[in-house]
Protein backbone atom coordinates (compact mmCIF):
# COMPACT_ATOMS: atom_id res chain seq x y z
CA UNK A 1 0.00 0.00 0.00
CA UNK A 2 0.97 3.46 -0.99
CA UNK A 3 -0.52 5.73 1.99
CA UNK A 4 1.78 7.41 4.45
CA UNK A 5 0.57 6.88 8.14
CA UNK A 6 0.11 9.53 10.28
CA UNK A 7 0.42 9.04 14.22
CA UNK A 8 -3.11 9.00 14.51
CA UNK A 9 -3.11 6.02 12.16
CA UNK A 10 -1.32 3.67 15.03
CA UNK A 11 -4.27 1.80 15.85
CA UNK A 12 -4.86 1.26 12.34
CA UNK A 13 -1.31 -0.47 11.99
CA UNK A 14 -1.13 -2.62 14.87
CA UNK A 15 -4.59 -4.22 13.37
CA UNK A 16 -3.06 -4.30 9.95
CA UNK A 17 0.15 -6.22 11.70
CA UNK A 18 -2.08 -8.55 13.43
CA UNK A 19 -3.96 -9.09 10.03
CA UNK A 20 -0.66 -9.96 8.02
CA UNK A 21 0.58 -12.17 10.51
CA UNK A 22 -3.05 -13.74 9.90
CA UNK A 23 -2.56 -13.41 6.08
CA UNK A 24 0.87 -15.19 6.74
CA UNK A 25 -0.39 -18.07 8.79
CA UNK A 26 -2.86 -18.73 6.29
CA UNK A 27 -0.13 -18.48 3.32
CA UNK A 28 1.44 -20.96 5.30
CA UNK A 29 -1.08 -23.26 6.04
CA UNK A 30 -1.88 -23.43 2.58
CA UNK A 31 1.99 -24.16 1.95
CA UNK A 32 1.65 -26.73 4.43
CA UNK A 33 -1.34 -28.16 2.15
CA UNK A 34 0.74 -28.00 -1.22
CA UNK A 35 3.69 -30.01 0.92
CA UNK A 36 1.59 -32.53 2.18
CA UNK A 37 0.46 -33.37 -1.76
CA UNK A 38 3.49 -32.20 -3.28
CA UNK A 39 4.49 -36.15 -4.12
CA UNK A 40 0.83 -36.78 -5.39
CA UNK A 41 -0.74 -33.63 -7.21
CA UNK A 42 1.19 -30.59 -8.81
CA UNK A 43 0.30 -27.37 -8.26
CA UNK A 44 -2.98 -25.54 -10.12
CA UNK A 45 -1.46 -24.77 -13.95
CA UNK A 46 -1.25 -20.94 -14.47
CA UNK A 47 -4.38 -21.49 -17.44
CA UNK A 48 -6.77 -21.98 -14.76
CA UNK A 49 -4.96 -19.09 -12.08
CA UNK A 50 -8.61 -17.75 -10.66
CA UNK A 51 -9.25 -14.22 -10.76
CA UNK A 52 -10.51 -12.93 -7.36
CA UNK A 53 -13.49 -11.39 -9.26
CA UNK A 54 -16.92 -11.36 -6.92
CA UNK A 55 -20.00 -11.38 -9.24
CA UNK A 56 -22.99 -10.93 -6.70
CA UNK A 57 -26.19 -12.61 -7.23
CA UNK A 58 -25.10 -15.21 -9.18
CA UNK A 59 -25.43 -17.82 -6.78
CA UNK A 60 -29.45 -19.03 -6.40
CA UNK A 61 -29.78 -21.64 -3.69
CA UNK A 62 -32.90 -23.89 -3.56
CA UNK A 63 -34.11 -25.95 -0.54
CA UNK A 64 -36.44 -28.54 -1.33
CA UNK A 65 -37.98 -31.29 1.15
CA UNK A 66 -36.78 -29.55 4.40
CA UNK A 67 -37.24 -31.56 7.50
CA UNK A 68 -37.43 -34.98 5.80
CA UNK A 69 -34.99 -37.62 5.95
CA UNK A 70 -33.55 -36.82 1.47
CA UNK A 71 -33.61 -33.08 1.37
CA UNK A 72 -32.21 -31.42 -1.97
CA UNK A 73 -30.25 -28.23 -1.66
CA UNK A 74 -29.87 -27.44 -5.34
CA UNK A 75 -27.14 -24.39 -6.37
CA UNK A 76 -27.39 -22.45 -9.09
CA UNK A 77 -24.70 -20.63 -11.04
CA UNK A 78 -25.20 -18.42 -13.22
CA UNK A 79 -22.32 -17.36 -15.22
CA UNK A 80 -21.38 -14.13 -17.19
CA UNK A 81 -21.82 -14.69 -20.36
CA UNK A 82 -24.74 -17.20 -21.29
CA UNK A 83 -23.97 -20.71 -22.40
CA UNK A 84 -25.00 -24.51 -21.97
CA UNK A 85 -25.73 -26.05 -18.49
CA UNK A 86 -24.12 -28.31 -17.01
CA UNK A 87 -25.29 -31.00 -14.12
CA UNK A 88 -23.21 -32.17 -11.52
CA UNK A 89 -23.99 -34.50 -8.29
CA UNK A 90 -21.94 -35.37 -5.42
CA UNK A 91 -22.91 -37.45 -2.39
CA UNK A 92 -25.45 -39.74 -4.40
CA UNK A 93 -23.66 -42.19 -1.71
CA UNK A 94 -22.99 -41.29 1.54
CA UNK A 95 -19.40 -42.55 1.52
CA UNK A 96 -17.80 -40.64 -0.94
CA UNK A 97 -16.79 -37.21 1.02
CA UNK A 98 -14.31 -35.97 -2.40
CA UNK A 99 -17.38 -36.09 -4.06
CA UNK A 100 -19.63 -34.03 -2.51
CA UNK A 101 -16.34 -32.07 -1.05
CA UNK A 102 -15.44 -31.18 -4.66
CA UNK A 103 -18.97 -30.29 -5.57
CA UNK A 104 -19.17 -28.03 -2.62
CA UNK A 105 -16.02 -26.29 -4.25
CA UNK A 106 -17.65 -25.66 -7.48
CA UNK A 107 -20.32 -23.66 -5.75
CA UNK A 108 -18.05 -21.15 -4.95
CA UNK A 109 -16.33 -20.49 -8.26
CA UNK A 110 -17.01 -17.80 -10.97
CA UNK A 111 -18.12 -19.54 -13.94
CA UNK A 112 -17.63 -17.53 -17.15
CA UNK A 113 -19.43 -19.35 -19.60
CA UNK A 114 -22.79 -20.85 -19.14
CA UNK A 115 -24.85 -22.32 -16.09
CA UNK A 116 -24.02 -24.63 -13.72
CA UNK A 117 -25.94 -26.43 -11.33
CA UNK A 118 -24.88 -27.93 -8.30
CA UNK A 119 -26.50 -30.96 -6.18
CA UNK A 120 -23.81 -31.56 -3.53
CA UNK A 121 -25.26 -34.13 -1.38
CA UNK A 122 -27.63 -35.97 -3.66
CA UNK A 123 -28.19 -38.22 -0.41
CA UNK A 124 -28.17 -35.71 3.00
CA UNK A 125 -28.63 -38.57 5.46
CA UNK A 126 -26.43 -40.83 3.83
CA UNK A 127 -23.74 -38.51 3.53
CA UNK A 128 -24.59 -37.37 7.41
CA UNK A 129 -24.20 -41.13 8.65
CA UNK A 130 -20.84 -41.79 5.59
CA UNK A 131 -22.82 -44.80 4.32
CA UNK A 132 -22.84 -45.94 1.16
CA UNK A 133 -26.74 -46.02 1.47
CA UNK A 134 -29.85 -45.17 3.79
CA UNK A 135 -32.48 -47.88 3.25
CA UNK A 136 -31.27 -48.23 -0.55
CA UNK A 137 -28.92 -47.04 -2.40
CA UNK A 138 -29.73 -43.54 -4.36
CA UNK A 139 -28.33 -44.21 -7.44
CA UNK A 140 -30.12 -47.18 -8.45
CA UNK A 141 -33.23 -45.61 -8.12
CA UNK A 142 -33.62 -44.27 -11.36
CA UNK A 143 -35.00 -46.96 -13.76
CA UNK A 144 -37.68 -47.39 -10.91
CA UNK A 145 -38.49 -45.50 -7.74
CA UNK A 146 -38.37 -48.73 -5.24
CA UNK A 147 -38.44 -46.48 -2.10
CA UNK A 148 -40.70 -43.92 -1.89
CA UNK A 149 -39.57 -41.91 0.99
CA UNK A 150 -36.73 -40.84 -1.76
CA UNK A 151 -39.00 -40.18 -4.93
CA UNK A 152 -39.27 -36.41 -3.94
CA UNK A 153 -35.81 -36.57 -4.43
CA UNK A 154 -34.90 -38.81 -7.42
CA UNK A 155 -37.39 -36.65 -9.40
CA UNK A 156 -35.72 -32.91 -8.35
CA UNK A 157 -32.87 -34.03 -9.88
CA UNK A 158 -34.44 -35.38 -12.69
CA UNK A 159 -35.76 -32.25 -13.14
CA UNK A 160 -32.68 -30.63 -13.26
CA UNK A 161 -31.23 -33.54 -15.83
CA UNK A 162 -33.55 -32.25 -18.27
CA UNK A 163 -32.48 -28.69 -17.65
CA UNK A 164 -28.82 -29.62 -18.51
CA UNK A 165 -26.69 -29.87 -21.23
CA UNK A 166 -24.21 -32.57 -19.54
CA UNK A 167 -24.60 -34.74 -16.64
CA UNK A 168 -21.47 -35.50 -14.07
CA UNK A 169 -21.76 -37.63 -10.90
CA UNK A 170 -18.98 -37.41 -8.46
CA UNK A 171 -17.98 -40.36 -6.97
CA UNK A 172 -15.10 -41.74 -4.85
CA UNK A 173 -14.47 -45.43 -5.49
CA UNK A 174 -12.14 -48.69 -4.28
CA UNK A 175 -8.29 -48.64 -5.54
CA UNK A 176 -7.18 -47.52 -8.96
CA UNK A 177 -9.33 -48.70 -12.08
CA UNK A 178 -6.65 -50.62 -14.54
CA UNK A 179 -7.27 -52.39 -17.64
CA UNK A 180 -4.56 -54.93 -16.70
CA UNK A 181 -5.05 -56.82 -13.40
CA UNK A 182 -1.86 -56.28 -11.10
CA UNK A 183 -3.51 -56.91 -7.59
CA UNK A 184 -6.62 -55.97 -5.71
CA UNK A 185 -6.05 -52.30 -5.82
CA UNK A 186 -4.59 -51.93 -9.19
CA UNK A 187 -7.24 -53.87 -11.65
CA UNK A 188 -10.17 -53.89 -14.27
CA UNK A 189 -12.77 -54.18 -11.44
CA UNK A 190 -11.41 -51.49 -9.43
CA UNK A 191 -13.77 -47.65 -10.01
CA UNK A 192 -11.19 -45.28 -8.37
CA UNK A 193 -9.25 -42.77 -10.34
CA UNK A 194 -11.28 -43.24 -13.38
CA UNK A 195 -13.93 -41.75 -15.81
CA UNK A 196 -16.62 -43.86 -16.34
CA UNK A 197 -19.15 -44.04 -19.29
CA UNK A 198 -21.70 -46.45 -20.03
CA UNK A 199 -20.88 -46.63 -23.44
CA UNK A 200 -17.76 -45.13 -25.77
CA UNK A 201 -20.92 -43.89 -27.74
CA UNK A 202 -24.84 -43.70 -27.35
CA UNK A 203 -27.20 -43.44 -30.23
CA UNK A 204 -30.52 -42.53 -28.80
CA UNK A 205 -34.08 -42.98 -30.26
CA UNK A 206 -33.96 -40.09 -32.47
CA UNK A 207 -30.75 -41.16 -34.08
CA UNK A 208 -28.33 -38.24 -32.18
CA UNK A 209 -25.01 -40.22 -31.49
CA UNK A 210 -23.49 -39.03 -28.43
CA UNK A 211 -19.43 -39.24 -28.47
CA UNK A 212 -18.68 -40.01 -24.95
CA UNK A 213 -15.34 -41.44 -24.99
CA UNK A 214 -13.79 -38.38 -26.74
CA UNK A 215 -14.38 -35.95 -23.96
CA UNK A 216 -13.87 -38.36 -21.12
CA UNK A 217 -9.95 -38.92 -22.56
CA UNK A 218 -9.61 -35.34 -22.89
CA UNK A 219 -10.57 -34.77 -19.45
CA UNK A 220 -8.35 -37.52 -18.46
CA UNK A 221 -5.18 -36.69 -20.22
CA UNK A 222 -6.01 -32.80 -18.77
CA UNK A 223 -5.63 -34.33 -15.05
CA UNK A 224 -3.21 -36.72 -15.03
CA UNK A 225 -0.95 -33.82 -16.56
CA UNK A 226 -1.59 -32.06 -13.05
CA UNK A 227 -0.84 -35.50 -11.23
CA UNK A 228 2.37 -36.36 -10.39
CA UNK A 229 2.87 -40.07 -9.85
CA UNK A 230 1.46 -42.39 -12.38
CA UNK A 231 0.23 -44.99 -9.59
CA UNK A 232 -2.63 -42.26 -9.41
CA UNK A 233 -3.35 -41.36 -13.27
CA UNK A 234 -6.88 -41.46 -14.09
CA UNK A 235 -7.96 -44.38 -16.35
CA UNK A 236 -10.86 -44.22 -18.78
CA UNK A 237 -14.01 -47.00 -17.67
CA UNK A 238 -16.49 -47.77 -20.27
CA UNK A 239 -18.47 -50.09 -18.55
CA UNK A 240 -20.86 -51.33 -21.21
CA UNK A 241 -23.79 -50.98 -19.39
CA UNK A 242 -25.77 -51.75 -22.88
CA UNK A 243 -24.17 -55.20 -23.17
CA UNK A 244 -26.08 -58.13 -21.86
CA UNK A 245 -22.50 -59.78 -21.62
CA UNK A 246 -20.96 -56.69 -18.63
CA UNK A 247 -20.92 -57.34 -15.58
CA UNK A 248 -22.49 -53.96 -15.10
CA UNK A 249 -25.11 -54.38 -17.13
CA UNK A 250 -28.07 -54.92 -14.72
CA UNK A 251 -27.07 -52.60 -11.62
CA UNK A 252 -26.07 -49.91 -14.36
CA UNK A 253 -28.93 -49.53 -15.90
CA UNK A 254 -31.01 -48.39 -12.58
CA UNK A 255 -28.23 -46.13 -12.33
CA UNK A 256 -28.44 -42.18 -12.97
CA UNK A 257 -25.92 -42.05 -16.26
CA UNK A 258 -27.68 -44.98 -17.92
CA UNK A 259 -30.99 -42.55 -17.28
CA UNK A 260 -29.15 -39.42 -18.29
CA UNK A 261 -28.29 -41.21 -21.96
CA UNK A 262 -31.54 -43.28 -22.27
CA UNK A 263 -34.13 -41.02 -21.10
CA UNK A 264 -32.69 -37.74 -21.84
CA UNK A 265 -30.48 -38.30 -25.04
CA UNK A 266 -27.94 -36.42 -22.95
CA UNK A 267 -24.02 -36.91 -22.15
CA UNK A 268 -23.47 -38.32 -18.56
CA UNK A 269 -20.42 -39.56 -16.97
CA UNK A 270 -18.79 -40.56 -13.40
CA UNK A 271 -15.76 -39.36 -11.98
CA UNK A 272 -14.39 -41.37 -9.49
CA UNK A 273 -11.64 -40.64 -6.77
CA UNK A 274 -10.20 -43.23 -5.06
CA UNK A 275 -11.23 -43.51 -1.76
CA UNK A 276 -7.09 -45.06 -1.34
CA UNK A 277 -5.59 -41.40 -2.07
CA UNK A 278 -4.23 -40.20 0.75
CA UNK A 279 -5.75 -36.96 1.61
CA UNK A 280 -9.52 -35.79 1.34
CA UNK A 281 -7.69 -32.65 -0.61
CA UNK A 282 -6.38 -35.49 -3.00
CA UNK A 283 -9.80 -36.50 -3.95
CA UNK A 284 -11.54 -33.15 -4.01
CA UNK A 285 -8.37 -32.03 -6.61
CA UNK A 286 -8.99 -35.36 -8.70
CA UNK A 287 -12.63 -34.45 -9.19
CA UNK A 288 -11.74 -30.32 -9.85
CA UNK A 289 -9.06 -31.54 -12.16
CA UNK A 290 -11.28 -33.84 -14.26
CA UNK A 291 -14.54 -31.72 -14.20
CA UNK A 292 -13.48 -28.42 -15.54
CA UNK A 293 -11.96 -29.69 -18.94
CA UNK A 294 -14.82 -32.02 -19.05
CA UNK A 295 -17.63 -28.72 -18.33
CA UNK A 296 -15.43 -26.66 -20.98
CA UNK A 297 -15.55 -29.33 -23.78
CA UNK A 298 -19.34 -29.22 -23.67
CA UNK A 299 -18.89 -24.88 -23.49
CA UNK A 300 -19.28 -24.02 -19.40
CA UNK A 301 -16.10 -22.37 -18.59
CA UNK A 302 -15.49 -22.05 -15.07
CA UNK A 303 -12.72 -20.20 -13.33
CA UNK A 304 -10.93 -22.92 -10.92
CA UNK A 305 -10.61 -22.29 -7.42
CA UNK A 306 -9.90 -24.50 -4.76
CA UNK A 307 -11.26 -23.13 -1.19
CA UNK A 308 -8.87 -25.01 1.68
CA UNK A 309 -9.77 -28.64 2.72
CA UNK A 310 -9.12 -28.83 6.08
CA UNK A 311 -11.00 -30.28 9.59
CA UNK A 312 -14.71 -28.79 10.03
CA UNK A 313 -15.48 -26.83 12.83
CA UNK A 314 -17.92 -25.31 14.25
CA UNK A 315 -18.07 -21.63 16.16
CA UNK A 316 -21.98 -21.53 17.06
CA UNK A 317 -25.28 -22.40 16.56
CA UNK A 318 -27.91 -20.10 16.49
CA UNK A 319 -31.30 -21.79 18.61
CA UNK A 320 -34.46 -20.34 18.50
CA UNK A 321 -36.63 -20.62 22.17
CA UNK A 322 -40.32 -20.01 21.47
CA UNK A 323 -39.67 -17.21 18.98
CA UNK A 324 -36.59 -15.91 20.72
CA UNK A 325 -32.82 -16.40 18.78
CA UNK A 326 -29.75 -17.12 21.46
CA UNK A 327 -26.29 -18.10 20.14
CA UNK A 328 -24.83 -20.86 21.65
CA UNK A 329 -21.05 -22.37 21.30
CA UNK A 330 -20.06 -25.93 21.62
CA UNK A 331 -20.50 -26.96 24.95
CA UNK A 332 -22.70 -24.44 26.09
CA UNK A 333 -26.48 -25.24 28.45
CA UNK A 334 -29.15 -23.16 27.86
CA UNK A 335 -32.01 -23.25 30.29
CA UNK A 336 -35.36 -23.81 28.94
CA UNK A 337 -39.03 -24.21 30.33
CA UNK A 338 -40.38 -27.37 30.25
CA UNK A 339 -43.24 -27.09 27.17
CA UNK A 340 -41.23 -24.77 24.97
CA UNK A 341 -40.64 -25.00 21.43
CA UNK A 342 -36.99 -25.09 20.27
CA UNK A 343 -35.39 -25.30 16.96
CA UNK A 344 -31.77 -25.10 15.88
CA UNK A 345 -31.68 -22.46 12.99
CA UNK A 346 -28.54 -22.09 11.51
CA UNK A 347 -24.85 -23.87 12.58
CA UNK A 348 -21.66 -22.01 11.69
CA UNK A 349 -18.00 -23.22 11.41
CA UNK A 350 -15.54 -22.83 8.99
CA UNK A 351 -17.37 -24.17 6.11
CA UNK A 352 -19.90 -23.27 4.57
CA UNK A 353 -22.09 -25.96 3.80
CA UNK A 354 -23.15 -29.44 5.30
CA UNK A 355 -23.46 -28.59 8.95
CA UNK A 356 -26.12 -31.19 10.23
CA UNK A 357 -27.69 -31.18 14.40
CA UNK A 358 -29.32 -34.17 15.52
CA UNK A 359 -31.33 -33.34 18.91
CA UNK A 360 -31.42 -36.60 21.26
CA UNK A 361 -34.35 -38.26 22.45
CA UNK A 362 -36.77 -35.89 21.52
CA UNK A 363 -40.48 -37.03 19.48
CA UNK A 364 -38.95 -40.40 19.75
CA UNK A 365 -36.12 -39.53 17.33
CA UNK A 366 -32.53 -38.48 17.06
CA UNK A 367 -29.48 -40.77 16.00
CA UNK A 368 -27.04 -40.56 13.58
CA UNK A 369 -28.14 -38.92 10.36
CA UNK A 370 -31.15 -37.60 11.83
CA UNK A 371 -31.07 -34.06 10.32
CA UNK A 372 -32.91 -32.02 12.81
CA UNK A 373 -31.99 -28.76 11.59
CA UNK A 374 -35.01 -25.86 11.16
CA UNK A 375 -37.35 -28.45 12.70
CA UNK A 376 -39.17 -27.41 15.88
CA UNK A 377 -39.20 -29.70 19.07
CA UNK A 378 -40.92 -29.43 21.83
CA UNK A 379 -39.09 -30.05 24.96
CA UNK A 380 -42.16 -31.99 26.67
CA UNK A 381 -39.65 -33.76 29.56
CA UNK A 382 -37.74 -32.34 31.83
CA UNK A 383 -34.07 -33.30 31.81
CA UNK A 384 -30.90 -32.45 29.88
CA UNK A 385 -31.23 -32.86 26.11
CA UNK A 386 -28.68 -33.28 23.86
CA UNK A 387 -27.77 -31.65 20.30
CA UNK A 388 -25.23 -32.93 18.27
CA UNK A 389 -23.23 -31.08 15.98
CA UNK A 390 -22.21 -32.71 12.44
CA UNK A 391 -20.53 -30.89 9.39
CA UNK A 392 -21.25 -34.01 7.18
CA UNK A 393 -20.46 -37.18 9.04
CA UNK A 394 -17.85 -35.27 11.34
CA UNK A 395 -19.26 -34.54 15.03
CA UNK A 396 -17.98 -30.76 15.79
CA UNK A 397 -19.54 -30.12 19.06
CA UNK A 398 -22.75 -30.23 20.97
CA UNK A 399 -25.10 -27.94 22.92
CA UNK A 400 -27.58 -28.41 25.64
CA UNK A 401 -30.85 -28.00 26.63
CA UNK A 402 -31.56 -27.93 30.29
CA UNK A 403 -35.24 -28.41 30.32
CA UNK A 404 -36.91 -27.39 34.04
CA UNK A 405 -39.80 -27.07 35.00
CA UNK A 406 -42.54 -24.10 34.36
CA UNK A 407 -42.57 -21.38 37.27
CA UNK A 408 -45.44 -19.15 38.88
CA UNK A 409 -43.25 -16.27 36.91
CA UNK A 410 -42.70 -17.06 33.36
CA UNK A 411 -39.15 -17.30 32.80
CA UNK A 412 -37.55 -16.44 29.55
CA UNK A 413 -34.65 -19.38 28.87
CA UNK A 414 -31.65 -17.33 30.02
CA UNK A 415 -28.13 -17.67 28.14
CA UNK A 416 -25.47 -19.34 30.23
CA UNK A 417 -21.92 -18.16 30.76
CA UNK A 418 -19.27 -18.87 28.09
CA UNK A 419 -18.02 -22.42 28.39
CA UNK A 420 -15.36 -22.62 31.34
CA UNK A 421 -11.32 -22.48 30.35
CA UNK A 422 -10.04 -25.53 30.25
CA UNK A 423 -6.67 -24.28 28.53
CA UNK A 424 -5.42 -21.14 29.48
CA UNK A 425 -3.79 -19.24 26.49
CA UNK A 426 -2.45 -15.74 25.41
CA UNK A 427 -4.27 -14.61 28.58
CA UNK A 428 -7.68 -15.75 28.76
CA UNK A 429 -9.37 -18.92 28.09
CA UNK A 430 -9.61 -21.18 25.17
CA UNK A 431 -13.03 -21.13 22.90
CA UNK A 432 -14.26 -23.94 21.64
CA UNK A 433 -13.00 -22.73 18.25
CA UNK A 434 -9.40 -23.12 19.67
CA UNK A 435 -8.91 -19.47 20.16
CA UNK A 436 -8.21 -17.59 23.36
CA UNK A 437 -10.53 -15.36 24.59
CA UNK A 438 -9.77 -11.69 24.45
CA UNK A 439 -9.04 -9.35 26.77
CA UNK A 440 -11.02 -6.60 25.36
CA UNK A 441 -14.14 -6.76 23.56
CA UNK A 442 -13.78 -8.43 20.24
CA UNK A 443 -14.58 -9.82 16.86
CA UNK A 444 -14.58 -13.12 16.13
CA UNK A 445 -14.58 -13.90 12.58
CA UNK A 446 -12.51 -15.74 9.37
CA UNK A 447 -10.56 -13.78 7.00
CA UNK A 448 -9.93 -15.33 4.16
CA UNK A 449 -11.16 -19.29 5.79
CA UNK A 450 -8.94 -18.65 8.93
CA UNK A 451 -10.54 -16.99 12.11
CA UNK A 452 -8.97 -14.32 14.42
CA UNK A 453 -9.85 -12.61 17.30
CA UNK A 454 -10.10 -9.17 16.40
CA UNK A 455 -10.23 -6.22 18.90
CA UNK A 456 -12.44 -3.52 18.66
CA UNK A 457 -10.82 -0.59 19.56
CA UNK A 458 -9.25 -1.31 16.33
CA UNK A 459 -9.79 -1.05 12.69
CA UNK A 460 -9.95 -4.46 10.77
CA UNK A 461 -7.61 -3.93 7.44
CA UNK A 462 -8.89 -5.51 4.57
CA UNK A 463 -7.06 -6.03 1.56
CA UNK A 464 -9.64 -5.78 -1.89
CA UNK A 465 -10.34 -9.67 -2.69
CA UNK A 466 -10.55 -10.94 0.82
CA UNK A 467 -13.04 -12.57 2.17
CA UNK A 468 -14.50 -11.73 5.67
CA UNK A 469 -17.34 -13.77 7.54
CA UNK A 470 -18.61 -12.15 10.86
CA UNK A 471 -19.05 -14.98 13.57
CA UNK A 472 -19.63 -13.83 17.31
CA UNK A 473 -18.82 -11.23 19.31
CA UNK A 474 -16.71 -11.70 22.27
CA UNK A 475 -16.46 -10.09 25.82
CA UNK A 476 -13.57 -10.46 27.99
CA UNK A 477 -13.60 -13.10 30.69
CA UNK A 478 -17.31 -12.60 32.40
CA UNK A 479 -19.48 -14.08 34.76
CA UNK A 480 -22.18 -12.39 33.12
CA UNK A 481 -24.12 -14.51 30.75
CA UNK A 482 -24.65 -12.22 27.17
CA UNK A 483 -25.73 -13.02 23.60
CA UNK A 484 -25.38 -11.57 20.56
CA UNK A 485 -28.29 -10.13 18.52
CA UNK A 486 -27.03 -8.57 15.68
CA UNK A 487 -23.17 -7.47 13.63
CA UNK A 488 -23.87 -5.63 11.49
CA UNK A 489 -21.22 -4.71 8.95
CA UNK A 490 -22.99 -0.84 7.46
CA UNK A 491 -22.79 -0.76 3.98
CA UNK A 492 -22.64 -4.32 3.22
CA UNK A 493 -25.87 -6.09 2.12
CA UNK A 494 -25.32 -10.03 1.89
CA UNK A 495 -26.41 -10.36 -1.64
CA UNK A 496 -26.95 -13.75 -1.51
CA UNK A 497 -30.06 -13.86 1.01
CA UNK A 498 -32.76 -15.83 -0.22
CA UNK A 499 -35.26 -13.28 0.24
CA UNK A 500 -33.27 -10.63 -1.03
CA UNK A 501 -34.49 -8.45 1.80
CA UNK A 502 -31.35 -6.85 4.16
CA UNK A 503 -32.06 -8.01 7.96
CA UNK A 504 -29.32 -5.99 8.90
CA UNK A 505 -27.88 -9.12 10.65
CA UNK A 506 -24.54 -9.92 8.89
CA UNK A 507 -23.66 -12.70 11.29
CA UNK A 508 -22.44 -16.11 9.14
CA UNK A 509 -22.29 -13.82 5.78
CA UNK A 510 -19.36 -13.45 3.73
CA UNK A 511 -18.32 -10.57 2.69
CA UNK A 512 -15.56 -10.11 -0.48
CA UNK A 513 -13.86 -6.56 0.66
CA UNK A 514 -14.43 -4.68 -2.51
CA UNK A 515 -16.49 -1.42 -3.23
CA UNK A 516 -18.87 -3.25 -5.74
CA UNK A 517 -20.11 -4.98 -2.65
CA UNK A 518 -20.60 -1.77 -0.20
CA UNK A 519 -22.60 0.72 -0.42
CA UNK A 520 -20.60 3.73 0.05
CA UNK A 521 -22.67 5.95 1.15
CA UNK A 522 -21.91 4.25 4.50
CA UNK A 523 -18.22 4.44 4.63
CA UNK A 524 -16.18 6.75 7.02
CA UNK A 525 -13.53 8.24 7.66
CA UNK A 526 -11.13 6.31 9.88
CA UNK A 527 -10.19 9.22 11.97
CA UNK A 528 -10.57 12.78 11.48
CA UNK A 529 -7.48 14.45 9.14
CA UNK A 530 -6.25 11.49 7.65
CA UNK A 531 -5.65 10.89 4.54
CA UNK A 532 -8.20 8.11 3.81
CA UNK A 533 -10.52 9.24 1.38
CA UNK A 534 -14.22 8.36 1.70
CA UNK A 535 -15.70 5.17 0.54
CA UNK A 536 -13.18 2.85 2.29
CA UNK A 537 -13.92 2.37 5.83
CA UNK A 538 -16.95 1.16 7.42
CA UNK A 539 -18.41 1.29 10.78
CA UNK A 540 -19.96 -2.24 12.21
CA UNK A 541 -22.71 -2.04 14.82
CA UNK A 542 -22.58 -4.79 17.18
CA UNK A 543 -25.73 -5.36 19.29
CA UNK A 544 -25.60 -7.75 22.27
CA UNK A 545 -27.60 -8.34 25.61
CA UNK A 546 -26.08 -8.83 28.85
CA UNK A 547 -28.18 -11.55 31.08
CA UNK A 548 -32.03 -10.90 30.58
CA UNK A 549 -31.90 -7.32 30.81
CA UNK A 550 -33.62 -5.42 28.13
CA UNK A 551 -30.75 -3.46 27.59
CA UNK A 552 -28.57 -3.27 24.91
CA UNK A 553 -25.23 -2.52 24.55
CA UNK A 554 -23.45 -1.10 21.25
CA UNK A 555 -19.88 -1.31 20.33
CA UNK A 556 -18.84 0.24 16.86
CA UNK A 557 -15.91 -0.45 15.54
CA UNK A 558 -14.48 -0.30 11.63
CA UNK A 559 -13.35 -2.10 8.66
CA UNK A 560 -11.38 -1.12 6.66
CA UNK A 561 -10.89 -1.94 3.24
CA UNK A 562 -7.50 -0.83 1.42
CA UNK A 563 -7.78 0.23 -2.75
ZN1 LIG B 1 -20.27 -43.96 -5.74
Amino acid sequence: MTHTHASPMQGTLVAMNKLTNISRLSLLLTMGALITISALIATPSTAHARKMVFEPNNVKHISYFPQTDYPLDVYIITGAKPGATGLIVGGIQGDEEGGYLAADQFIDMQVDTGTLIVIPRANAKAVAIAERATVVDMNRQFKNITYEKMRGAIETIKKYISEADVFINFHDGWGFHRKEYTDWSYSPDRFGQSVVTDSDEYTCSNDTILNLREPAFMAIKSANERIQLEKYYLEYFNTRTFEETSKYYTSMTNASTYYVLTAECKPAFAIEASKNLPTVRDKVLVHVYAAIPLLAYYGIIVNESVSPVVAPTMSHVVVDVDGTKYALQSGQTINVTQGSTVTVKNIYGNYQRGYTVDIIGVDAKGGRGQLDTNTPHVMSERGKVVANVYKDSVSVGKVFFQVQAPVQTPVQASVPAPVPAPVPRGGGETLSTGLATPTTPSLLASVNGQIGVYPVAQNIVLNKGDTFTPIYFLLPKTDVPYFVNIINIKGFVPKRLASGINTGNDMGHTMVAGVSDMLTQYAVRPTAGDNFGVGEVFPVVVEYTVANSVARNVEVFRIQILK
